[in-house]
């Protein structure tokens, strides 16, 4: 880990009340992935258990969210450090990267 020696200050420049909505939004996902994984367990379709692999990356994805928000990290894009953006997050509240940056890696 290679963290700068900053404050631990949130420097997302999200406005506390959205970073509680984004976070809200994200333990309801958390709940939904969690049951589809459940329910996947021990389905016998093909079906089912895709849905279920597919819920299993998204809680990944939900959960290194939720331990951003803990760090501070939360907003800042993992790739150019720079802020992922409020409307970016309204949209996709797991977002770790910027849209530019979000595009560079999808055309990869
Ligand atoms: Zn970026």
């Amino acid at each position: 880990m290679t963290m700068p020696q900053t404050s631990p200050e949130p420097r997302s420049g999200l406005d506390p009340s959205v970073l509680d909505e984004l976070r809200t939004r994200l333990l309801e996902a958390r709940e939904f992935h969690l049951s589809r994984i459940e329910e996947g367990s021990d389905a016998v379709d093909d079906i089912a258990r895709a849905i279920a692999s597919r819920s299993e990356t998204a809680l990944e994805e939900v959960e290194a969210a939720l331990q951003a928000m803990e760090d501070g990290t939360y907003g800042t894009c993992l790739s150019c450090g720079k802020s992922v953006g409020e409307e970016r997050l309204q949209a996709i509240p797991h977002a770790r990267l910027c849209a530019s940056c979000a595009s560079a890696t999808a055309r990869r």
